[in-house]
């Protein structure tokens, strides 16, 4: 069998790159798949073919670009500006993980892919971070 059932994506409870392991194909939504962490054992839902666009090269502007906020929530194709990192990005994916957590990952000019939190429901008591 020439087809690995791993890849490498992004594991947004390790917050870095991870090998996954394929689990199947989220019922009714084309390019979505779910992946489980051979690290931390979560599983992630991972949009495939959004992944495929951040070939698209498009010189972005700074002050047309959207602030990040990790409260917001953005749209694949947005221009997101990161104020602490001094860089303009493009949403090329999104990502809802297991427990309901969404990222989107930004193809930066400068700092390259990077995933980052969207949609965040600000909980102090919530310390279900354990790892
Ligand atoms: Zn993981």
């Amino acid at each position: 069998m020439a087809r690995t059932k791993y890849s490498e994506q992004f594991c947004g409870y390790c917050n870095k790159p991870t090998r996954m392991e394929f689990v199947g194909e989220m019922d009714g939504v084309p390019g979505k798949v779910w992946f489980r962490c051979t690290r931390c054992h979560h599983n992630s839902l991972i949009a495939l073919i959004a992944q495929s666009a951040n070939q698209a090269n498009i010189k972005l502007d700074a002050s047309s670009a959207t602030p990040y906020n990790p409260l917001q929530t953005f749209k694949i194709g947005e221009s997101i500006f990161h104020s602490e990192w001094n860089d303009v990005g493009k949403v090329i994916s999104k990502m809802k993980t297991s427990d309901g957590s969404q990222s989107i990952l930004v193809s930066f000019e400068k700092q390259g892919q990077r995933r980052l939190i969207e949609n965040l429901k600000p909980e102090p008591a919530d310390l279900a971070h354990t790892e």
